[in-house]
């Protein structure tokens, strides 16, 4: 049994859907009081109703310097300080080399790198005020570990996260701050499904559990992450992917 989370001020990018809904719905029913953010403030409202408890919305684009600041200023506001920071705002377009543009790659790397970086700027005063912060920052098997067609720069944002994340984690260790990251596999959420049953299906058959993840495992692991009992690990990854990273070939499955 964990220390409680309960009052705790957290927040969570890219929350409206997906990985950071399943955050922002674990944390909130620890009673966290939760600010889930995303870049349409309808959908984000409509999640923190669905989640109840002292779960709120505010619109920040997380590429945007000054909607991270006025996020960081909400979550002040509305929690009296910050104490857990969710990196999850993420987006994933395919575009193989060759077709791919500079837009396409600026787009990827401004949201998922910079964006983290951004977040993470904006809280940092508060977190430093609390004499204690964790900062969690939803990575992936793609770009750290594996490849995947089309995601050359998703797979660079993804992979330069946990640069970010190792020397955050140095930086920010005086101040008893971690910096830690999970790494889902394939998971079942909005934007996976929007890719199509042929990927889901030939992803499923290269998970050795034999399932696409749900939000919730990777929440559980991102709640463990923000304990106090995992106060001493900082600049580590949690690969939550069914093992999917695991076998040398299609014949090991
Ligand atoms: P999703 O279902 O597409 O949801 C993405 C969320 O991010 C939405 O709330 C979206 O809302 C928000 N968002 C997108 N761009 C944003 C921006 N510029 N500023 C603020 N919020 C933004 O995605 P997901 O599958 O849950 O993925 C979430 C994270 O997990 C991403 O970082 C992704 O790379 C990572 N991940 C996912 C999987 C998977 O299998 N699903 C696997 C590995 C890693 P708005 O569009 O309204 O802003």
């Amino acid at each position: 049994m964990l220390t409680p989370i309960d009052g705790r001020s957290v927040i969570v990018t890219g929350a409206s859907k997906g990985i950071g809904k399943g955050i922002a719905r674990v944390f909130a029913s620890k009673g966290a009081k939760v600010l889930l953010a995303a870049r349409d403030l309808a959908q984000a409202e409509a999640a923190a109703a669905e989640i109840g408890g002292e779960a709120s919305a505010v619109a920040a684009d997380v590429s945007s310097e000054e909607d991270c600041a006025r996020m960081a200023r909400t979550a002040l506001e509305r929690h009296g300080g910050i104490d857990v920071v969710c990196c999850n705002a993420g987006i994933f377009p395919a575009a193989r080399l060759g077709t791919m543009t500079a837009a396409d790659w600026d787009q990827v790397l401004d949201i998922n790198l910079k964006g983290t970086f951004l977040t993470v700027n904006a809280c940092l005063a508060a977190l430093k005020a609390r004499g204690k912060g964790r900062i969690i920052v939803t990575s992936s098997i793609t770009g750290p570990i594996t490849g995947y067609p089309g995601w050359s720069h998703y797979a660079a944002s993804k992979a330069g996260q946990l640069g970010f994340v190792r020397t955050a984690a140095i930086e920010l260790a005086p101040h008893n701050i971690t910096v830690n990251a999970v790494l889902p596999g394939n998971l079942l959420t909005e934007g996976v499904e929007a890719l199509g049953a042929g990927y889901i299906a030939s992803m499923t058959s290269a998970i050795p559990l034999r399932r696409l993840g749900s939000v919730e495992d990777v929440a559980y692991a991102a709640l463990f992450l923000a304990s106090d009992e995992a106060g001493f690990i900082s600049g580590q990854t949690i690969v939550v992917d069914g093992g999917q990273v695991l076998p040398e070939s299609h014949l090991a499955l």
